[in-house]
């Protein structure tokens, strides 16, 4: 049956005569459908990857396009005068994740469904997912994301659990999304919910009584950095979580035949970052429950879970008071204390002990003596954590840190949300690529081509334009085509220094008011949402948006430098900003970023990096060529030697560069005051000059030159082409499916 047939037997019309409304929940229902005949029969083996996040994005075009269908289905809509664009943004984004890390975890499941592995997703069903980000009076604002909607990709289960808590219990139900992987089988993505939900909680914005658990665990994806008040509610929801995933598994290990002891040769569990980590002890707990010792337990748990760490960050690496485990999951305590016992009796070592001299628990700790694997996201994150951070436990285990740098799905990073430069690929060098990244390769053989080169300069220019009219028509901001697109879209934190990028924007500001002016427009684009509860990333994010009203209302400026600050950074607003962009912005402070995987989109969608030596950054030059990418600034070994030492002083920097002096002044003069709040302007000056956590202020002028020379080289049009050419032609090492073939070979085994 074809979509258009369906959507005749559903609604006894064909698409010509439907409303988008009814042509867009026939069409959902046909795409599950279609893909529930994908479902394959599963091995013994499975995998469970748990996690908070998963920024999955838009899933309509993406599962047409997985499906085979894409082509055909936008070819019945145009017949019958309809549009898939307009289609498309019926659809509402689901914002279950903060960034990278959650977008990661979708990218994996595209690509376990994809290569055809046995493996499933298992989280929570957030209603109002982190928040959606709308801006005030130059100031960011949060309000809930409601996403669920009467046609849902959301399928009600069968499956409940009641769930305890030191004190109440609750009742838990599953709902599942079913994700296409590429010409193949599909793999499900189980988010639990709790039955006694009560979404009116909610109010002002994203307020809601903290203390209600049974009525707000799946309100909101409370986010990593956030304020005190929301920590313990995290527990909960975290306990939630992992004690559905916990019961889960056991299920299905069971109705497949095994007596728990063997559930080694039944499961493997992925533990996404420490969030989930709870999996181990509730395992533990279980187990016993069904009559195995607590030593037996302990020692099939050790068997199936495996650790992802996602950054060095000391607030990312969870410690939860005891006293919080002792409200929310008293039945788990006896169990961690144990696990405690055990390392503390076996090494001796305080500093690798589960409860530390706070008496708190350090949930990393735990997943790495009861685990099998630990593994970093990229090659130099992997080697800091072996060297420094976790060394005292790589000297302890050194065969189970591996490193698995990250990746993303070319289907929906370059298939999906780049058609031109696709089926200009395709046309080259055939689709192989589609499948195997690697063939990506195969383009080097144009580097000297000057038609493809031209072609490729085509499509970028076609990219900026679509990307003009969609914010005009979205967002209502005017920006000129013909301008440089530079672009740093992440979450807002003061390691991926937004700021500097915004210290080079006034700089920018003052050389061409000076009368140095650019030889062609730069456009400088920010998309980041920032937590809420983080003051100074707030105001970064008031600083950009009141220099994006003084520079873009300066007719002295304006015709030279324009700064854009899109509205609630997603995942769609990304698929729109990336085939777009020119110059990459991959500038955290060097040691800082994991791995980073816009880096990633970026270089795939034929722009180039202007970074630090940072995360995968490091991967990209060495794939790329030194002349092929635009790095600067400090090493990560002589940032941590700084950090070491204690010496930095960023006023010294300031003091004795005028470059430096007249931005960072510039923040607090009479403009932007005028522009902006005097409270929020003053704190981050004093922040940078008192501070300067992230040492903005040591790599600043190099990163001015660096830029500056990169937009020189942008007015070599052949030779940039060329490097445009070089990095698409590099990127298939960074496709998810080499990660996620990676993750299988060396971790989870399953049978393929
Ligand atoms: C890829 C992606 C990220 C991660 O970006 P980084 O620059 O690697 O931090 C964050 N948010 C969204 C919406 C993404 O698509």
């Amino acid at each position: 049956m074809t979509a258009n047939e369906y959507v005749k037997s559903r609604f006894g019309r064909f698409m010509d005569e439907c409303t988008y409304e009814e042509i867009y929940t026939a069409l959902l229902e046909y795409v599950k459908e279609k893909t529930k005949e994908k479902e394959s029969s599963q091995g013994k083996k499975k995998l469970y990857y748990i996690s908070a996040e998963f920024l999955i994005g838009k899933l309509l075009s993406n599962n047409l396009i997985n499906l085979g269908l894409y082509d055909e289905v936008k070819e019945e809509l145009e017949k019958c005068g309809k549009s898939i664009a307009q289609l498309e943004e019926m659809e509402l984004e689901p914002s279950l994740g903060n960034g990278g890390l959650g977008r990661l975890a979708a990218c994996f499941l595209d690509s376990i469904a994809t290569l055809g592995l046995n493996g499933d997703g298992v989280g929570l069903n957030y209603h109002f997912g982190l928040f959606r980000q709308v801006f005030e009076n130059n100031l960011q604002k949060e309000e809930p994301n409601p996403w669920i909607t009467p046609q849902s990709w959301l399928t009600r289960t069968d499956k409940t659990y009641r769930i305890h808590f030191g004190g109440f219990t609750v009742q838990s139900r599953m709902y599942d999304i079913d994700v296409a992987g590429y010409e193949n089988r599909t793999t499900k993505l189980h988010l639990f919910d709790v039955e006694s939900l009560d979404e009116s909680l909610v109010h002002d914005g994203i307020h809601f009584d903290k203390s209600q658990f049974a009525k707000n665990l799946t309100l909101f994806l409370y986010p990593d950095d956030s304020d005190e008040s929301g920590r313990l509610l995290r527990v909960y929801q975290q306990y939630f979580m992992v004690s559905n995933a916990a019961r889960l598994i056991l299920d299905e290990c069971a109705q497949k035949g095994s007596n728990m002891y063997d559930l080694a040769d039944y499961a493997v569990i992925q533990i996404n970052d420490t969030h989930p980590t709870m999996v181990i002890p509730e395992l533990i707990r279980l187990l016993m429950e069904k009559g195995l010792t607590m030593d037996e337990a302990i020692n099939v748990v050790s068997k199936t879970c495996a650790y992802t760490n996602h950054t060095i960050l000391a607030e990312a690496l969870e410690k939860w008071p005891m006293h919080f485990m002792q409200q929310a999951v008293p039945h788990l305590v006896p169990i961690i204390y144990e696990l405690n016992n055990r390392v503390n009796k076996k090494y001796n070592d305080p500093s690798v002990s589960i409860i530390n001299g706070d008496n708190c628990v350090c949930m990393a700790h735990i997943d790495i003596h009861y685990g099998i694997s630990v593994n970093g996201v990229a090659a130099l994150h992997t080697e800091i954590l072996k060297e420094s951070e976790l060394n005292n436990f790589y000297r302890l285990y050194p065969e189970k840190f591996n490193n698995k740098t990250n990746g993303i799905t070319f289907r929906r990073w370059l298939l999906y949300c780049n058609p031109q430069l696709t089926s200009f690929i395709e046309g080259l060098i055939g689709p192989g690529f589609k499948k195997d990244a690697m063939e990506l390769e195969k383009l080097s053989a144009y580097v000297n081509d000057d038609a493809v080169l031209e072609q490729l300069l085509n499509i970028k220019d076609a990219r900026k334009v679509i990307l003009r009219d969609f914010l005009k028509h979205t967002q209502n901001i005017e920006i000129d085509a013909d301008s440089v697109f530079d672009i740093q879209i992440k979450r807002l934190h003061e390691y991926k220094r937004q700021q500097m990028n915004a210290l080079y924007v006034i700089h920018k500001y003052f050389e061409i008011k000076s009368g140095k002016k650019p030889v062609r427009p730069v456009t400088v684009f920010f998309g980041a949402k920032a937590a809420p509860a983080y003051i100074i990333a707030k105001d970064i994010i008031h600083l950009i948006l009141c220099l994006s009203q003084i520079i873009n209302n300066d007719p002295e400026v304006s015709p030279y430098l324009k700064v854009v600050m899109v509205e609630n950074y997603n995942v769609t607003l990304a698929e729109k900003l990336i085939p777009a962009c020119d110059i990459s912005e991959q500038i955290s402070l060097a040691s800082k970023e994991a791995s980073g995987t816009s880096n990633m989109k970026f270089m795939l969608n034929g722009a180039v990096t202007l970074g630090t030596r940072d995360g995968a950054n490091v991967e990209i030059a060495d794939l790329v060529g030194e002349e092929n990418i635009f790095t600067f600034g400090e090493s990560s070994q002589t940032v941590i030697d700084r950090y070491a030492r204690a010496d930095y002083v960023s006023r010294a920097y300031y003091e004795e560069d005028e470059d430096i002096k007249r931005a960072v002044d510039f923040i607090v003069s009479d403009e932007m005051m005028a522009a902006g709040c005097r409270e929020n302007l003053e704190r981050l000056y004093n922040e940078l000059l008192n501070k300067d956590w992230f040492m903005t202020f040591p790599d600043f002028q190099d990163y001015v030159k660096t830029k500056d020379k990169m937009l020189e080289a942008y007015e070599e049009r052949r030779a940039w082409a060329k490097m445009m050419l070089v990095n698409i032609s590099k990127a298939g090492f960074f496709s998810a499916d080499r990660t996620i073939q990676q993750y299988n070979d060396e971790i989870w085994k399953l049978e393929q």
